[in-house]
């Protein structure tokens, strides 16, 4: 085998303790497929504007595969590649009949108007929709995208397929979309971060809180955090941060912030940078934003004892290695933030059987998910006395591998 990527030296850790052969080992890491196409658009002015969308389909032994969509300057390959990985752990470590699969544009959708954003969007439908589907992989929303993206996902999709609303999840209400699933990630975090502190005799309550992005999964992580009583000192986003020792007064701010375009100046509130986020003084830690946040150079400034990581792959292996040996506890994304794709799997499943369930048993079959995931994934870090990401990653490959093993090759 090739010399590990940064993304897979996780895999192999747990690969380790499982002791898969290096045949099985080269065979779940290798997508199933890898796509990128041109994406050509009239702009507003009568240009022409080139754009390139990825869609890559990692593992799919456990069902279809499954995973975010993301508009963002950044996209490219590898990213793609690295997080189509993370879904394939993710969908097991919460045991969904799911695979891996994620996809993006390289964009930044704050540059475009919304119709060039529609047009856009159906463009690279028209490019994948014989590739995607209810029964092969499913997308749903990530960075710079939402659910007005998705109802031109479904609309465009069925202009090929007919009636299909299960192709994408993360759809508006009106459009076939499900209840929660807005503040499902962000629920997800806060029921983790609740439970990891119960495993531990502690509370929520009166905990200090440092979280960075202020997005979908910040907002309602920094409101569930408010209404469980924990007290959110620091949040950045993209233009700038804002903190307060006391405690920000996260309603007030959730307002600001939308008519504001972001949290910074705040009144009442620091102005702070996302450097002087992660060195606060406080409880925990929620990267909520970016990949690649917590590094070699940024790990050594966190003050907190514990992080959960909302964002998806927000830490190096250098850094997570750093906060090993400082005895900070990592709670990884493959757990931390899957209550958006198990709402996604319960819109799916409700798209399916055209029916509909309300808010509160979403609420209730999300909290008893979330709360197995973890306690199986707490439960191997003590048996095995590993990080709760090797833990993790263990218990998501073990069971992709198993399907494998079961499935065998036609
Ligand atoms: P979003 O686009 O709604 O919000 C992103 C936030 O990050 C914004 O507040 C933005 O200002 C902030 N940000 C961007 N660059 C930053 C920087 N350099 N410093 C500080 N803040 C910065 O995206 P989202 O849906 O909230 O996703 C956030 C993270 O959570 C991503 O890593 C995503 O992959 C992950 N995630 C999202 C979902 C979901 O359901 N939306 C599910 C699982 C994981």
């Amino acid at each position: 085998m090739n010399a590990p990527t940064k993304s897979e030296i996780y895999f192999h850790t747990a690969a380790d303790h499982l002791k898969l052969s290096d045949r099985m080992r080269t065979l779940l890491l290798t997508p199933v497929r890898d796509v990128k196409v041109q994406l050509a658009i009239r702009l507003d002015n009568g240009e022409i504007g080139t754009f390139v969308g990825y869609r890559v389909q990692h593992d799919g032994a456990r069902g279809p595969m499954k995973g975010g969509l993301r508009y963002h300057p950044e996209v490219d390959d590898e990213e793609v590649q690295t997080l189509a990985q993370l879904m394939t752990w993710k969908t097991a470590v919460v045991d969904l009949p799911y695979g891996g699969a994620k996809g993006g544009i390289a964009v930044d959708p704050r540059s475009l108007s919304k119709g060039e954003l529609e047009r856009l969007t159906r463009k690279f439908v028209d490019q994948i929709h014989d590739m995607v589907g209810p029964d092969t992989d499913i997308p749903a929303p990530d960075m710079g995208t939402n659910g007005q993206v998705m109802a031109w996902f479904m609309n465009q999709y069925q202009k090929y397929h007919g009636f299909q609303p299960a192709c994408v999840t993360g759809k508006p209400l009106e459009l076939h979309g499900c209840e929660g699933r807005e503040e499902a990630t962000g629920r997800g975090v806060v029921i983790i971060a609740d439970r990891l502190f119960q495993q531990l005799g502690k509370t929520l309550k009166g905990k200090k809180v440092a979280l960075q992005g202020f997005g979908n999964v910040g907002t309602f992580t920094a409101k569930f955090l408010h209404e469980r009583g924990a007290r959110v000192v620091a949040i950045t986003d993209v233009r700038g941060g804002c903190a307060n020792p006391k405690g920000l007064d996260i309603p007030q701010l959730t307002e600001y912030a939308k008519s504001n375009n972001g949290v910074q100046g705040f009144p009442g509130s620091e102005a702070i940078t996302n450097e002087q986020l992660f060195a606060t003084k406080c409880d925990l830690l929620i990267p909520a934003a970016l990949g690649g946040q917590l590094t070699a150079e940024t790990a050594p400034l966190v003050q907190a004892k514990f992080i959960v990581e909302a964002a998806n792959d927000p830490t190096t292996p250098e850094a997570d290695e750093i906060f090993h040996q400082r005895g900070i506890l990592v709670v990884p994304d493959i757990l931390a933030n899957a209550g958006g794709v198990t709402v996604s799997y319960f819109e799916w499943v409700q798209n399916r059987s055209v029916v509909h369930w309300p808010l509160d048993e979403i609420r209730a079959k999300l909290e008893q998910k979330m709360i197995a995931a973890f306690d199986a994934v707490w439960k191997i870090s003590e048996e095995r006395k590993v990080t709760m990401r090797t833990a993790a990653y263990i218990l998501g490959i073990g069971r992709v591998a198993q399907a494998t093993e079961l499935a065998g090759v036609s």
